[in-house]
C-alpha cells in the first residue's frame, strides 16, 4: 500500500521560490570582481534567475544541456547556478584552478554549450576557445560598461543577456531525480571524472547539511561562504542557505587573510565555510596585527585536516566554534561533521580539542563503514583503521558517461579512497589518503597526524609528511616543512617539538624545508609532487640500513 502524500519533486529553484517568498528582501552582499560591493535580496536574486531561465530558454537551452561557470562566489554565479538548472540545464562548475589542459578535457568531456565567465578569467578561455568545440556562447558575468574587447565566441555580457527576457517564466518541470549540477573530481591520477548531482540529492543533501548538528544554519545567520561554488558543490550553501532565507556575503575573488577579515567584520558575519589554507591565511593576519573578531560565531572547516592548533586558537583566542568537517565532491560533498555529543559538551577542552580534531559523525543521509583488504569490515572501536566505505542518497553512483566503471560494492558502497577509524560514538577519524599512507616496516603511519602536529611550532606555516624510500623499512616519514615569513627553526628544533607527542617510530627521520609546500587546485597540499620532488631524497638513517 501506499501512502497518501502529495508528489512534490525536490528541484533546487523550489528552495529559490521559498527563500524569495518568505525572505525577500533578505540581503545578498557581493564585493564584486569590478571593485565596487553589490548589494541585492533573496527577491532580487529570483526575479534575475527567471529571466536568465526565460533568456537561456529563447537561446535554445534544452533540458539535460550542460552550461559551465568559471566564477568566484558572486550573486551573479548564484543566479547562473539557479537560471540553469530552472531552464532544465546543468549547472557545469569549471575550477580556474586547473591547469588549461584540464579545463579543455573538462569542458569537452562535459561536452559545455556556454560558459559563464567571470572578468578574471577571459584570458584562460581566449587561449583555450579554439579547442573548446561545443562551445557556442560564452557570457561574460558583467555588465556593458565593463565589456572587454574579446575574440571570443559569440561573447555577450550577462547583463545584456539578461534584457533578452523578463521574469514572466514558469520553471520548468522536471523529474527530482534529472541532473542538477556537474563537478569533476580534481583528478590526482588519471583523467578527472564528473560527478552528476541531481535536483532530489542536492535538496536532500543541503536539508542534512542545515541541521542543528551539521552546520547549524537559521535565519538569523549571516553567511559567508568562501568555500568557492567551484569546489565540490559549495559545502551545499548554494542550497541551504536559501533554505533558511539567511543573508548571503559573496567573497568574490580576494582570499587573502586581510580581505577575509575586512568581510567578517564589515558585514558582521556569524557563520562561514573554508578549507584550512585559507582560515590560515586569516589567522596570522589578525595575530600579526592584533585583531579580535565580534560577530564570527562558527566556521566550518574541511577539504583537508584542520590542525588542533587551528581549532585551539578559534575557539579559546577568538571565541569561534570550529566545525570540522570532512567530505569529498562524490558525496555532495559534506559527509561527517565535528558537533559534539551532549556528553561530550561537558568535557574539559583539552579532551573536547580531541574529538574535535576527528572528522566527525555522519549526518543523517550517510551510512559509513570501514573495511579491511578483502572487504570484511572492521570494527568500530576508534583503533582499527581500514578503507572507508559510504552509501547514501546524495552519494555518487557513477560518473558521469560512465568514466572508472562500476563504482559501487555488491551492497551499493562507494569507496571512499580515504583510511579511517571509527569509534564507538560514531566519530571518524582519517588515517591517510590510502594512496598516502607510509609503509613503514610493515606497519602504517598517518602522515595527517604528523602534519597536525608538526603545524603546532610556532614557526611552521605548513607542514607535509611522506614516505621516502629506506632500504630496511620500505618507507620512512619525511617531514617537509614551510615556515612562516620571517621565522626560523632547524631540523633538531622540530625533531625536539615532535618528540613525546607521537610515537617513537613514527619520528620523522629528516626534515626538509621548502619555500611553498605546492596546494593543489583544491586547496590540498599536492602529496604527489612532493614524493616526485623528493624521490632521490637520501635518509640520513638510510646507511644505517644493513
Ligand atoms: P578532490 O577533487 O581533490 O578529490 P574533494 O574535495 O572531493 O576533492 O576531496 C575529497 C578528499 O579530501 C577526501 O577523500 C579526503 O581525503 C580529503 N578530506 C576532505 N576533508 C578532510 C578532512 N577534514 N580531513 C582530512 N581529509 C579530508
Amino acid at each position: 500500500m501506499l501512502g497518501l502524500m502529495q508528489d512534490w519533486p525536490l528541484l533546487v529553484h523550489r528552495v529559490l521560490d521559498h527563500a524569495a517568498t518568505y525572505a525577500g528582501d533578505k540581503e545578498i552582499v557581493t564585493r564584486s570582481i569590478e571593485g565596487p560591493v553589490r548589494r541585492t535580496t533573496w527577491g532580487g536574486i529570483h526575479n534575475r534567475s527567471l529571466r536568465l531561465a526565460k533568456a537561456l530558454t529563447k537561446r535554445g537551452v534544452k533540458p539535460g544541456d550542460r552550461l559551465a561557470t568559471l566564477a568566484w562566489n558572486t550573486e551573479r554565479h548564484l543566479e547562473a547556478w539557479y537560471g540553469i538548472t530552472g531552464a532544465g540545464g546543468v549547472y557545469h562548475t569549471l575550477n580556474p584552478r586547473l591547469f588549461p589542459e584540464q579545463l579543455v578535457y573538462i569542458a569537452n568531456h562535459a561536452e559545455d554549450r556556454m560558459i559563464f565567465v567571470d572578468l578574471t578569467f577571459v584570458p584562460i578561455l581566449e587561449k583555450l576557445q579554439d579547442q573548446l568545440k561545443t562551445v557556442e556562447t560564452y557570457v561574460i558575468l558583467t555588465d556593458a560598461a565593463h565589456m572587454p574587447q574579446t575574440g571570443l565566441r559569440n561573447a555577450v555580457a550577462y547583463e545584456d543577456l539578461l534584457t533578452e527576457a523578463d521574469d514572466d517564466f514558469d520553471w520548468l518541470t522536471l523529474d527530482e531525480n534529472a541532473a542538477c549540477g556537474l563537478c569533476y573530481t580534481s583528478g590526482t591520477t588519471g583523467n578527472p571524472k564528473g560527478v552528476l548531482y541531481s535536483h532530489r540529492s542536492n535538496v536532500l543533501h543541503a536539508m542534512a547539511a542545515l541541521q542543528a548538528d551539521v552546520l547549524a544554519l537559521s535565519n538569523a545567520d549571516t553567511v559567508l561562504p568562501i568555500v568557492p561554488m567551484f569546489h565540490a558543490n559549495a559545502w551545499s550553501l548554494a542550497f541551504s542557505v536559501p533554505m533558511t532565507g539567511a543573508k548571503m556575503v559573496m567573497p568574490g575573488q580576494k582570499l587573502d587573510g586581510e580581505s577575509v577579515y575586512n568581510l567578517l567584520e564589515g558585514e558582521q558575519i556569524t557563520m562561514s565555510a573554508a578549507v584550512p589554507t585559507v582560515w590560515l591565511m586569516l589567522l596570522q593576519h589578525m595575530e600579526a596585527n592584533n585583531l579580535k573578531l565580534s560577530t564570527l560565531k562558527r566556521v566550518a572547516i574541511g577539504g583537508s585536516a584542520c590542525p588542533p592548533v587551528m581549532i585551539q586558537k578559534f575557539e579559546q583566542v577568538y571565541g569561534v566554534e570550529v566545525m570540522h568537517a570532512w567530505g569529498m565532491t562524490e558525496l555532495s560533498p559534506i559527509g561527517t561533521i565535528g558537533s559534539l555529543l551532549a556528553r561530550d559538551r561537558k568535557k574539559p577542552f583539552d579532551e573536547q580539542l580531541k574529538i574535535k580534531s576527528k572528522q566527525g559523525r555522519p549526518l543523517f543521509t550517510v551510512e559509513m563503514k570501514i573495511l579491511d583488504d578483502d572487504g570484511k569490515e572492521l570494527p568500530r572501536d576508534g583503533k582499527t583503521f581500514g578503507h572507508l566505505v559510504v552509501r547514501g542518497p546524495a552519494i555518487a553512483k557513477g560518473y558521469f558517461k560512465g568514466e572508472g566503471g562500476q563504482i559501487l560494492d555488491e551492497d551499493g558502497f562507494f569507496d571512499t579512497g580515504d583510511v579511517a577509524t571509527l569509534d564507538p560514538d560514531g566519530y571518524m577519524q582519517i588515517t591517510d589518503r590510502a594512496k598516502d599512507v607510509i609503509k613503514s616496516g610493515g606497519e602504517w603511519i598517518s602522515s595527517i597526524d604528523i602534519e597536525n602536529i608538526a603545524v603546532g611550532h610556532p614557526a611552521v606555516a605548513v607542514a607535509a609528511v611522506i614516505g621516502v624510500a629506506h632500504p630496511k623499512w620500505d618507507e620512512r616519514p619525511l617531514l617537509v616543512v614551510q615556515l612562516k615569513p620571517g621565522a626560523s627553526a632547524t631540523k633538531e628544533d622540530l625533531l625536539a617539538y615532535l618528540d613525546g607527542k607521537i610515537a617513537k617510530w613514527w619520528m620523522p627521520d629528516d626534515v626538509a624545508f621548502v619555500e611553498a609546500v605546492p596546494i593543489n587546485a583544491t586547496g590540498k597540499i599536492q602529496k604527489l609532487s612532493l614524493r616526485e620532488t623528493f624521490k632521490n631524497h637520501v635518509l640520513p638513517t638510510a646507511g644505517r640500513a644493513a
